[in-house]
């Protein structure tokens, strides 16, 4: 077993498990939905996401079975259609055939690598499109559906290897089912009415819908989520032969984005104040990885 490598730096911030652990082997979980209260049997089973790579992530997950990987996958493939769809609609899909070639090549180049964390990723139907948009901003929903926005290359200028420091972070998501165990979290903390109405079978499809769409594109990731795709998301970058050390400059790059305010992906991707040292320390370590591999 590896030790998380950022997880020393400060105690772990609160947040919500699946459920609190009442009983050894199925938690239980109360809630309330409307004013009326409503007991609630979450069984919350812990999965393992992904191997823990040389970056030694290794920090167990609980998701509720009562949010399926397949639920998760519909949601995103929906989803991924409409927001593509809708790219399309406006001529912002793709705009510029050389810049999505630059894209596609360097995400695929990461792609190839997602089997040294999880063997079923590499039959993921991955998808990766450029969208027109002033924002700077990146993700990767479950499943391994990718868009990069214009505001993101041409605001920020990456290399190509600190582009692949921001795809790859984007994968790391992906790869650990981040979105499904945050929408397990807000059904633990109480919050997931609408994940609720999923499991009581009202309004199923546009409450799942709309949760998904909120830890998707709007709720902040944890800091814990962060350090791990960090960490995954460098690995894959090192072993890609893309230097580990852009994500450093990738990093000081964004935070300087000021002007119109933070760059959309720090408000759902936040930075700690200790990521950049932790980043640099993370990718001196992967330096050797790099070097075989470039
Ligand atoms: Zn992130």
């Amino acid at each position: 077993m590896h030790a998380m490598p950022f997880a020393e730096e400060s105690p772990p911030e609160p947040r919500t498990r699946c459920a609190a652990p009442t009983s050894r082997a199925w938690p239980w979980l109360r809630a309330t939905v409307a004013g009326a209260s409503l007991l609630v049997m979450v069984a919350c089973a812990p999965v393992q996401t992904t191997q823990s790579g040389a970056v030694g992530v290794d920090r167990k997950q609980y998701v509720t079975s009562l949010i399926s990987p397949q639920q998760v996958e519909q949601e995103a493939a929906q989803t991924y259609a409409a927001v593509m769809g809708e790219a399309r609609a406006h001529g912002a899909l793709n705009p510029d055939p050389q810049q999505t070639q630059r894209v596609r090549r360097i995400a695929e180049r990461l792609i190839a690598q997602v089997p040294a964390f999880r063997a079923d990723a590499a039959n993921w139907q991955w998808q990766v499109n450029v969208i027109e948009s002033d924002q700077v901003n990146a993700w990767c929903m479950p499943g391994g559906r990718i868009a990069v926005y214009t505001g993101m290359l041409e605001r920020i200028q990456p290399t190509d290897a600190e582009l692949a420091a921001v795809i790859g972070h984007e994968i790391a998501h992906a790869l650990r089912e981040h979105t499904r165990e945050q929408m397990s979290q807000q059904l633990g903390a109480g919050l997931g009415l609408s994940v609720l109405g999923a499991i009581t079978g009202s309004r199923d499809a546009v409450e799942m819908g709309n949760t998904f769409t909120q830890v998707m594109f709007q709720l902040p990731n944890s800091r814990e989520f962060e350090n791990e795709a960090d960490a995954i998301g460098l690995e894959l970058a090192a072993r890609a032969g893309y230097d580990p050390r852009a994500a450093v400059s990738l990093w000081r790059k964004m935070a300087a984005q000021g002007g119109g305010g933070q760059p959309e992906f720090l408000s759902t991707h936040p930075s700690s104040s200790t990521r950049i040292a932790n980043l640099q320390q993370m990718s001196e370590r992967l330096m050797p990885v790099y070097l075989a591999n470039r």
